[in-house]
């Protein structure tokens, strides 16, 4: 069945800033569903508190728009629950890596089958420009009005140390090599996650621009199964590099809960079994 891009729009038109980068972030996502033929009822998008957690409710999917920081473990409850699903959770720097912060190594652990979208913008847009955990030192905010007194936080080695088991980066602004990472992400199967560089133009810390600047792609010869290869280029400050840092193999936790569950078939039968049932469904 051949569809368009606005199979995949929601009613709800979009009410981010004109010129906002998170554009660019749903572009990319309509392209990529497109090109991998997902129907729409086939994804559930789930999303954090902040300008770029609002992204769920401008599709046509099933969407929840969650609370703050909490995007990944909720899809990951969609996923467990619905695995034929196409699953993505979607949030900014505020939201994933300051308040959620803590949920990124354990779905990267547990290697859950979903993708995360993490629009870092460098701010919180959402609340009228505070310093985020990524906000650069020195820069002025209402929050630290003398500049920013911390270093900020370098995401990305992180993702890979805590062995996500797909790890790329790209930006709003190169919308194409976005749609294509968006795309291996979501075919990858475990945890994807994006780290997507976005210029918030209202309460900018950085702008299109310095991205055009600064962004290159991976050397062509990355091997992106060199996990320490992955982790110095992902350090890499100048240039600042795109594409697939790093990707392996694991069983999903979607997996491993089927395993779980053989047991319990239905075709199994035994006193003990029974007895099991039985809690399970008092309990049910
Ligand atoms: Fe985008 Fe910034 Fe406006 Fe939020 S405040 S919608 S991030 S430009």
């Amino acid at each position: 069945m051949s569809r368009a891009s606005q199979d995949y729009k929601s009613a709800v038109k979009p009410i981010w800033c004109p010129g906002c980068g998170n554009y660019g972030a749903m572009k990319a996502l309509t392209q990529a569903f497109l090109d991998l033929d997902i129907a729409p009822e086939s994804i559930a998008m789930v999303s954090g508190i902040g300008c770029s957690g609002r992204m769920s409710h401008f599709f046509n999917t099933y969407s929840l728009h969650g609370t703050h920081g909490r995007a990944v473990p909720t899809a990951l409850g969609v996923k467990a629950a619905r695995p034929d699903l196409t699953v993505l959770a979607v949030g900014g720097d505020g939201d994933g890596l300051s308040i959620g912060g803590g949920h990124i190594s354990h779905a990267a652990r547990k290697n859950t089958n979903i993708t995360y979208l993490l629009l870092d913008n460098r701010i919180y847009g959402l609340t009228k420009g505070q310093a985020s955990p990524t906000t650069d030192f020195g820069h002025k905010t209402k929050t630290s009005p003398f500049g920013v007194d911390e270093p900020p936080m370098d995401a990305l080695p992180a993702f890979i140390v805590y062995d996500a088991t797909f790890v790329a980066r790209s930006s709003t602004v190169h919308v194409a090599e976005l749609t294509e990472l968006l795309k291996a992400g979501i075919l990858h199967k475990g945890f994807s996650i994006l780290h997507i560089l976005t210029p918030c133009v209202t309460y900018p810390v950085f702008d299109a621009r310095t991205l055009k600047a600064t962004l290159q792609p991976l050397p062509e010869d990355h091997d992106r199964k060199d996990k320490m290869a992955a982790i110095v280029r992902g350090y890499s400050t100048n240039p600042v590099f795109t594409g697939i840092f790093f990707q392996t193999e694991k069983p999903t936790l979607e997996e491993r809960l089927e395993g779980q569950a053989q047991p319990f078939a239905p075709e199994r039968s035994g006193d003990e079994l029974d007895m099991l049932r039985k809690v399970l469904y008092d309990f049910a």
